[in-house]
C-alpha cells in the first residue's frame, strides 16, 4: 500500500468514526514558548488537552508533520529514526478512553492495513491491568502477545499536571530484520520489532505533593509513524525503501561518486535531512544561530558534510527540496507554494557553507604541511576539533582527508574537545532557562483575558490579578512596579511585530501608568507598569484607557507595513515574503528576502506606490474567516499564522492587499498621510532590511531636512532654488584654493632652502649646515632635509625643528663623506643628549627628539666641532 494511501485510510477511518479531521498544523508552535518545534501530533492540540480551550470537536484526527531532533544522532544507523517525519494521531478530548482507542487502533491494522495478525505484539504498562483486560479479552490478544513494560518505556509524563500509562502496537519486521541476539524481543533497540503506534491514555494529573490524581476529564492521544507504517505493509527494512523516500534516495545514490554508492549511513542522512530542511524552509524558519534557525541550519550543514563524504558537489539540497517538494506536494501544497522561495533560502545557505568548508580544507591542509614538517603523524584532536566547531568538518571527514597522506587522529582528544564544549553549551543553556516566563506567571495560567482592542481603546474592566515580581498580591501600591491582569482589556499586547500599547489602568483610589503589554505563556494579555497613584486592589473595578495617540501612530505604521509588502512585490517580485518586521509609533521595520541589491530607482517606485495607495484612501477592512477562503482571496499568510481555528483574521486593503494579521489598522489608508523610507540595506542571508516613519513620523522627517536645507542656505548666503549651484561654485572655488595652497607652499619651502644654503659652512673642506627651520613633525621636516640634500652634492646637515612643544631633528651625511668616518647616527645622538633626549639611525641618515625646546640653538651649534672632532679621529668613539 502506498504511503499516501495509508494516510488517507487512516483519516478515512476515523472520520467514519466521527472524528474532525483537521490539517497538519505548522512545524512552528504556536503560543507555546515551552516548544521549539511541533514533536507530535498531539503538541499543537495542547490547549484542548488541558482545556484551556474548547475543541472544535470532542474526537479529532490528523497527519502531523514533526521535527524531533533528539533522535539525529540516530538517523541512518536505523531505518526507522527520522529527524523528519507524519505522525498520524486520533485524539479524544474528555470522550471515548481506553476502550475505544485500542478497539479501533486493533481493527484499523488487522482489517484496514490488513497486517498479519502474527506479526503484532503490544505493549502495556505494568500495572494498567485495565488495558491488558481490553487486549486480551475485548479485542482477543493472545496473553504472551502482550508485555508488561515499566514506567521507563510506558508511562507518558511531562513535569507537574496530565500524565498516564500508554500502550504501543509493534510489527515484527522479521528475524532478518533483527539484531540476532538471544534476548532480542519487543523493546529491543534493534529494527526487528518496530513500533508503529502509541496510544497514550492520559488519564490522571501528577500534582506537585508527587500524589497521581484521577482526572475528571481523561483524554486520549495517539501517534502512528507513516514511514513506519509504510515500511510494515511495504515490507522494508528501512523507511528509505518506502515509495515516498525512496526518489529521494535514489537521487542521492546517483549523484555520489561511484566508488561511494554502497556508503548506506552518509545516504540516509543527506536523503532524510533534505525532508526536514524543505519542511522547515516552507513553514517559515530561515537559518540562524539559534533556536529553530539553527536546527535548520544544523540540518542543512549536515547534509551538505555528508555529501561532501560521498564525493557530491555544487548545490544539491537545493535539487533535493525540489524533488521533495515532488514527491510530497500534493499532501502538503504549501510546499508548491513556497517552492522557488524554499529553493532560494537552501541555496544560499547551502553555498555559504560551502565556503566555510571551503576555507576549513585550506586550514587542515595547513596542519597537515605542519605535520610533515615536524615528523608527526598523528593530528591532535583539538586541531580536528576546531575543524569540527567553526568550520563544520564532521570527524569523518576529517580521519578521510588525512588518511589520504598517511595521517591518523588522536580521537581521544577530539572526544575530550566535544565534551568540554557540551558541558559549556549546557552550562550556559541552563542559565538562560526558557521556563523563567512560565513560572513568573503561573498564577495568570488558569485566569482569562479578552481583547477588546479592535473596537474600543477604553474599557470598563475587573482586575483579576496584580503581581510584583511573580507573586500574587491583593493589593498594589504607590512606586510599586507591578503586571496586572484584567477580564477584558483594550490593551495590545506585543505579538506579530507590533509593539504592546502603553497607556493607563485606572481604579477607585488610584493609577497605574501602563508602560508595555506583552503577552503570558498561555496567551493572557500582561500589562507591565508602575503604581503612579494611591492603590489599586485586586477584584476592583477599573477603567482601561490605551494612549491614544500613540495607538493611531502605531496603527499608521502597521498599515504602511502591510502596504510596503505588497508594493515590494509589486516592484520587485513575488518571492518577496515578510521574514520579520517591527511596528512601532514612530518608525516601522520590514525584513524580507531578496537575493540582490535594490536600486535606488526601485526604491523610490516603492515608496512612491506606497504614497498613491495612501491617496487613495482605500477602506482597510477587517474580517473573519477561514484559511481555505482567505487563500483562495490571494491572502498573504505570514508563516506562522496559525491553522487551529476554524477562523482567521484578514486584514484587507481594499483589493490591494489582504494579510492575515491579528494587528491594529487605521481605518482608511489616507489616516497614514505620508510614507517615507530611511533606509534600506542588506543584512546577510539574502535578507534585506528598510527601515521607514509614516504619519506625524514622516512629517517631521521632512521638516527636519528642510531644516537642514535652510540652515545651510543661509551660511552660504544663498536661497534655497540656488542652494546647488551656488554648492557647485564653492566646489569649484574650494578645488582651486586648495591647488594653491598647494603650490604656495612648494614655493615657500624651496624659498626657506635658498636662504638655509647660504648658511651652509665649511669645517676643512665638508660643507656642514645646521638650522633651525619650520616644520611639524618628522615627515615635512624630511621633506625640507630632501629639499637641501638636492641642492647639496656633498656634505653634513642637521635640521631641528619645534613642533608640538617638543624638539624633532634630522641628520644626514652625503655617501662620500660617510666614507670618510662621518656618522649621522653618532652626530644626531650627541646633539639630541644637549637638548634633554635620543635618537639614532644609520650612518646616512638619523633622526632624534627631545624637551629641552630652548637649548636647540646651542645643539644645533654643537654640530661643527662633531664633525671637525669625526675627520679629525676618523670617528666618534
Ligand atoms: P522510538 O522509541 O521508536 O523512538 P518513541 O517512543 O519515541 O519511538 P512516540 O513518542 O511514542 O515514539 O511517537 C509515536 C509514534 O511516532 C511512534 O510509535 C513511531 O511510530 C513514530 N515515531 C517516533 N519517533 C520517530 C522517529 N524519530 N522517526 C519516525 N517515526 C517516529
Ligand atoms: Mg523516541
Amino acid at each position: 500500500m502506498q504511503t499516501s494511501k495509508i494516510r488517507d485510510l487512516f483519516l478515512d477511518y476515523f472520520s467514519s468514526k466521527d472524528h474532525l479531521i483537521m490539517p497538519s498544523f505548522s512545524l512552528i508552535p504556536q503560543n507555546d514558548p515551552s516548544l521549539l518545534l511541533i514533536g507530535a501530533g498531539m503538541a499543537p492540540l495542547k490547549p484542548f488537552f488541558t482545556g484551556e480551550k474548547k475543541p472544535p470537536h470532542p474526537r479529532v484526527a490528523t497527519c502531523q508533520k514533526c521535527v524531533r531532533t533528539p533522535d539525529i544522532e540516530r538517523v541512518g544507523h536505523t531505518g526507522r529514526h527520522a529527524t523528519f517525519f507524519e505522525m498520524l494521531g486520533n485524539f479524544s478530548f474528555g470522550d471515548y478512553f481506553k476502550e475505544g482507542a485500542i478497539e479501533w487502533a486493533w481493527d484499523l491494522v488487522l482489517n484496514g492495513y490488513r497486517m498479519p495478525e502474527d506479526r503484532l505484539w503490544v505493549s502495556i504498562y505494568h500495572e494498567d491491568d485495565e488495558a491488558f483486560k481490553i487486549w486480551n479479552e475485548m479485542v482477543g490478544v493472545p496473553s504472551g502477545r502482550i508485555k508488561r513494560m515499566g514506567k521507563e518505556d510506558n508511562f507518558w509524563e511531562i513535569g507537574l499536571g496530565p500524565c498516564g500509562p500508554c500502550s504501543e502496537i509493534y510489527y515484527d519486521m522479521g528475524e532478518e530484520a533483527g539484531c540476532g541476539s538471544p534476548d532480542c524481543t519487543v523493546g529491543c533497540d534493534c529494527d526487528r520489532y518496530l513500533e508503529i503506534w502509541n496510544l497514550v491514555f492520559t488519564q490522571f494529573s501528577r500534582e506537585a505533593s508527587g500524589e497521581l490524581v484521577e482526572l475528571e476529564q481523561k483524554n486520549i492521544d495517539t501517534g502512528a509513524g507513516l514511514e513506519r507504517l509504510a515500511m510494515a505493509m511495504q515490507g522494508v527494512y528501512s523507511f528509505y525503501e518506502t515509495d515516498q523516500v525512496k526518489p529521494l534516495y535514489k537521487y542521492f545514490e546517483e549523484i555520489a561518486e561511484p566508488g561511494r554508492r554502497d556508503q548506506i549511513v552518509p545516504l540516509r542522512i543527506v536523503t532524510e535531512h533534505s525532508r526536514g530542511t524543505t519542511f522547515l524552509v516552507a513553514d517559515g524558519v530561515i537559518p540562524s544561530n539559534e533556536g529553530r534557525g539553527y536546527v535548520l541550519r544544523r540540518l542543512l550543514r549536515r547534509a551538505v558534510r555528508f555529501g561532501k563524504l560521498l564525493g557530491i558537489e555544487g548545490d544539491f539540497m537545493t535539487d533535493a527540496a525540489s524533488l521533495v517538494v515532488d514527491t510530497m506536494g500534493s499532501a502538503y501544497p504549501e510546499l508548491k507554494e513556497r517552492h522557488d522561495y524554499i529553493r532560494q533560502i537552501i541555496e544560499l545557505e547551502e553555498r555559504k557553507f560551502q565556503e566555510t568548508l571551503a576555507q576549513g580544507m585550506d586550514i587542515l591542509e595547513g596542519y597537515i604541511d605542519k605535520l610533515k614538517q615536524e615528523g608527526e603523524r598523528t593530528l591532535p584532536g583539538e586541531w580536528a576539533f576546531k575543524l569540527y566547531d567553526t568550520y563544520g568538518f564532521p570527524l569523518d571527514l576529517t580521519a578521510e582527508i588525512l588518511q589520504e597522506e598517511g595521517f591518523a587522529i588522536d580521537r581521544e582528544s577530539f572526544e575530550q574537545s566535544l565534551r568540554d564544549q557540551q558541558t559549556r553549551a549546557r552550562a550556559a543553556s541552563q542559565s538562560v532557562s526558557g521556563t523563567d516566563e512560565t513560572v513568573r506567571y503561573r498564577a495568570a495560567e488558569p485566569l482569562s483575558t479578552v481583547f477588546t482592542g479592535y473596537e474600543t481603546i477604553e474599557q470598563e474592566a475587573k482586575l483579576i490579578l496584580a503581581l510584583v515580581d511573580g507573586e500574587t498580591r491583593e493589593e498594589v501600591r504607590e512606586n510599586e512596579k507591578v503586571e496586572v491582569l484584567l477580564d477584558q482589556t483594550p490593551f495590545y499586547a506585543e505579538a506579530g511585530g507590533q509593539i504592546g500599547d502603553t497607556g493607563w489602568i485606572e481604579g477607585p483610589q488610584g493609577r497605574i501608568e501602563v508602560e508595555n503589554t506583552v503577552f503570558s505563556p498561555w496567551g493572557q494579555i500582561i500589562h507591565q507598569g508602575v503604581v503612579i497613584e494611591g492603590a489599586l486592589l485586586k477584584e476592583e473595578a477599573v477603567t482601561a484607557r490605551v494612549d491614544g495617540g500613540r495607538r493611531r501612530a502605531v496603527c499608521r505604521s502597521h498599515t504602511s507595513t502591510h502596504i510596503l509588502h505588497r508594493a515590494l512585490r509589486n516592484n520587485l517580485g513575488e518571492h518577496i515574503n515578510q521574514a520579520g518586521s517591527l511596528v512601532a509609533p514612530d518608525r516601522l521595520r520590514f525584513d524580507f528576502n531578496h537575493f540582490s541589491a535594490i536600486t535606488p530607482d526601485q526604491l523610490l517606485a516603492v515608496e512612491e506606490e506606497v504614497n498613491r495607495m495612501v491617496l487613495a484612501n482605500i477602506a482597510v477592512e477587517a474580517s473573519l474567516t477561514t484559511l481555505e477562503e482567505a487563500k483562495e482571496l490571494g491572502a498573504t499568510a505570514i508563516f506562522t499564522e496559525k491553522y487551529e481555528d476554524e477562523s482567521v483574521r484578514m486584514v484587507s486593503t481594499g483589493n490591494y492587499t489582504r494579510e492575515l494579521c491579528g494587528g491594529t489598522h487605521v481605518s482608511e489608508t489616507g489616516q497614514i498621510g505620508l510614507f517615507k523610507i530611511v533606509t534600506e540595506e542588506g543584512i546577510g542571508s539574502g535578507l534585506r532590511r528598510i527601515e521607514a516613519v509614516a504619519g506625524m513620523g514622516a512629517y517631521r522627517q521632512t521638516v527636519e531636512r528642510e531644516k537642514l536645507i535652510k540652515g545651510i542656505a543661509a551660511s552660504l548666503n544663498t536661497s534655497e532654488s540656488r542652494l546647488e549651484q551656488k554648492f557647485n561654485e564653492h566646489l569649484t572655488e574650494h578645488k582651486a584654493l586648495q591647488k594653491t595652497v598647494q603650490e604656495l607652499k612648494q614655493r615657500l619651502a624651496s624659498y626657506e632652502v635658498k636662504s638655509l644654503l647660504s648658511e651652509v659652512k665649511e669645517v676643512e673642506g665638508v660643507k656642514v649646515l645646521s638650522a633651525k627651520v619650520s616644520a611639524d613633525s618628522f615627515e615635512s621636516l624630511r621633506m625640507v632635509m630632501d629639499e637641501v640634500k638636492n641642492n647639496l652634492d656633498s656634505g653634513v646637515i642637521v635640521l631641528g625643528a619645534v613642533g608640538d612643544g617638543k624638539v624633532i631633528m634630522v641628520g644626514a651625511v652625503t655617501p662620500d663623506l660617510v666614507k670618510r668616518g662621518i656618522e649621522a647616527h653618532k652626530i644626531i645622538k650627541e646633539v639630541a643628549r644637549r637638548v634633554g633626549g635620543g635618537g639614532g639611525g644609520k650612518p646616512d641618515l638619523a633622526q632624534a627628539g627631545g624637551k629641552n625646546t630652548a637649548a636647540l640653538p646651542e645643539a644645533l651649534d654643537s654640530v661643527e666641532p662633531l664633525v671637525r672632532e669625526q675627520l679629525k679621529s676618523g670617528g666618534i668613539a
